[in-house]
């Protein structure tokens, strides 16, 4: 079983060194409080929390799973007072604005302190993290009124919070759902409908859970454009913040799942449940999609966290593990064996796992920052910010869940066998991991959001932001000889990009499943071009620090060890996705849905 140390040295390498995060907030406006004592105090306060309170429940939430009798759901031993202590210590309204009763901090410290926690047990934390549904959108849209009743306990950890979309027959295409919001005279609604897989549905951690629900309001439109956004307390609320009358919100039953086992997975039941409009009516999307791109990233995150504890455990494996003799002749002659961490195969699967957890750290705080810029700056830096996110969301939450199939796995195959045992860990890391790429809309949702609303809609105009920021890193880099490694064959990825894009686009304009035949593995291309340019960017700091007197040589060179391996060995697989996404759409579609099989 993996003990789980927070990666402090290396979150502090991407925020200080990379993105220099003390500049970044003191240009912040209203951030200026986040000195580089207080984020510290921040990031030491999580690692703590993670590693005592949170991680023990990794297993526990695996073994005991949630258990559902009569409506009510157990969760696993630990998980209500690590709910309880999560709360009181002020984590949950870390983010929120101070006039909103939250401690104002940048949006991105959020994302860091994610990642801790999820990595100690992502099961846990699936319940603060949606209990920041209903505080999302109320605060994108929801009214003074509704803000004061229902803010300050989910910010103290009183209550928790949902987001229900989903139903049986409508999961990706959110525009088929048919629950139905009927308007009482008090000006609230009576909701009724199914929604499946709701998250925290129902739970033993808080006292009342707040849902947040799209519905159908009678008469409206159909598809997306007449869904409208609730807020459904499964206990009313008085004026004076007391708990009324039981909602009819109920659980039906929950789901027995792959993994994540210790966070309920809930068909919930709305049979005239009272809930209550969050902005007006048929405009529900745009609420909620200010909570889908947050989730996003957020999943984006999950890839990274489990990423980072199959990480850990692997390389400790590694090191103890006595198999086989190196082929170089005995690095532990005292021993029977040497440590498999001398084999170039598992070096391999180490460095990929290394690879892929470092730069996907490095994308999503670099993303984080331009979520402060977005909710914190103004002009020409908040639009800068705005568009990079645009374009890079549905990356990272693609690339950094699909490559964390990869990492997870080989954390399973460093441990041989063992890892396919469930005492040491492993498997569970797999299965826990494996719904990332599924929920907060799959890879290839991602992928048609990707190329087809952000690169063929705006003519280009997203990506060329990004594909200009790569070559003027280039530009800069083109007289370093250190850096001629790097820049020459991201300067040529970056270039592919550009016109892989262009040549889908054309297609596209003769045949739309043109789009959808080449979406994913344009998606891989755009991950790997992406993690190259923060890849680089991480050797440039290596190397400048490596050319100082510095205690910390040993991490720098791995940093830039990393970065070569990186380069030579990860990166080359964009020129596969090129060549699978040119190849088009007509070989995927010639076949008959009848002819796949007899
Ligand atoms: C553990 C767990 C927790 C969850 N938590 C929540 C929650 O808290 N709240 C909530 O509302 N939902 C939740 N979900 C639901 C989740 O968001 C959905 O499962 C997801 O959106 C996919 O929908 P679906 O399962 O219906 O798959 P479908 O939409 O049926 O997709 C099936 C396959 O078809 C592909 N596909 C569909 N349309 C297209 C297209 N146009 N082009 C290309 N490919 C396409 C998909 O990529 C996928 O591979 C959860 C699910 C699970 C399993």
């Amino acid at each position: 079983m993996p003990t789980y140390r927070a990666p402090l040295r290396d979150i502090r390498f991407v925020l200080d060194e990379l993105l220099d995060s003390h500049h970044h907030y003191a240009s912040l406006s209203g951030c200026e409080r986040l000195d580089p004592e207080l984020q510290d105090d921040v990031l030491r306060g999580a690692a703590q929390f993670a590693e005592e309170v949170i991680a023990p429940l990794f297993r526990v939430g695996d073994e005991q799973g949630c258990r559902f009798r009569d409506g009510e759901v157990k969760t696993p031993d630990g998980f209500e007072t690590a709910f309880k202590l999560y709360g009181e210590a002020g984590w949950q309204a870390l983010t929120v604005p101070v006039a909103d009763g939250g401690q104002g901090l940048p949006p991105s410290l959020g994302q860091f302190v994610a990642e801790m926690i999820g990595s100690a047990s992502w099961a846990w934390s699936m319940y603060p993290g949606l209990a920041l549904a209903p505080v999302t959108c109320l605060l994108h849209g929801g009214s003074e009124e509704q803000k004061r009743t229902y803010l300050p306990k989910l910010l103290s950890g009183q209550w928790a919070g949902t987001m229900c979309l989903t139903e049986s027959h409508c999961g990706s295409d959110v525009g088929l759902l048919r629950t139905r919001a009927t308007r009482n005279s008090d000006g609230s609604y009576s909701i009724t409908g199914t929604k499946i897989f709701v998250s925290g549905g129902e739970q033993d951690l808080s006292d009342n859970i707040i849902h947040t629900l799209l519905a159908r309001v009678e008469g409206a439109p159909a598809g997306t454009k007449g869904l409208s956004l609730f807020v459904v307390p499964k206990f009313l609320v008085g004026e004076d913040g007391s708990l009324g009358a039981r909602n009819p919100a109920h659980c039906g039953s929950i789901e027995k799942k792959m993994g994540l086992k210790g966070s309920a997975t809930c068909v919930m039941n709305f049979d005239g449940a009272t809930g209550f409009l969050i902005g007006e009516e048929n405009r529900g999307l745009e609420v909620m999609f200010k909570l889908m791109n947050t989730a996003r990233l957020g999943t984006a995150m999950q890839g990274l966290a489990l990423g980072e504890i199959a990480f850990q455990g692997a390389l400790e494996y590694a090191r103890e593990r006595l198999q086989m003799r190196s082929l170089t002749g005995p690095k532990n002659p005292e021993g029977e064996a040497d440590p498999i961490i001398v084999h170039p195969d598992v070096r391999r699967m180490l460095l990929t796992q290394k690879a892929f957890v470092e730069g996907n750290r490095a994308l999503i705080y670099w993303l984080a920052h331009r979520v402060d810029e977005v909710a914190h700056a103004d002009g020409e830096r908040r639009q800068h910010a705005a568009d990079l996110l645009e374009l890079l969301t549905p990356v990272a939450k693609a690339f950094c869940t699909e490559n964390a199939q990869e990492v997870t796995n080989l954390g399973v195959q460093i441990y041989g066998g063992h890892g396919y045992i469930s005492d040491n860990g492993m498997e569970q890391i797999v299965r826990d991991g494996r719904i990332s790429t599924v929920y907060e809309g799959t890879t290839g949702i991602q992928a048609l959001d990707l190329i087809g609303r952000k690169v063929l809609a705006t003519g280009g105009a997203l990506l060329r932001n990004v594909t200009q920021l790569v070559d003027e890193f280039c530009e800069e880099q083109r007289g370093n000889a250190a850096m001629q490694e790097f820049i020459v064959p991201l300067a040529a990825a970056n270039r592919s990009w550009d016109r892989l894009a262009d040549d889908i686009s054309t297609k596209a304009t003769r045949n739309l499943d043109e789009l959808g035949a080449a979406s994913v593995d344009f998606a891989f291309h755009s991950g790997y071009v992406v993690l190259g340019y923060l890849w680089a960017r991480m050797a440039l700091v290596a190397q400048r620090a490596l050319a100082t007197e510095s205690a910390d040589d040993d991490f720098y060179r791995a940093k830039l060890v990393t970065a070569r391996f990186y380069f030579q060995r990860l990166l080359p697989r964009h020129l596969a996705h090129a060549a699978a996404a040119r190849a088009g759409a007509a070989g995927l579609m010639e076949l008959d849905a009848a002819a796949f099989a007899p």
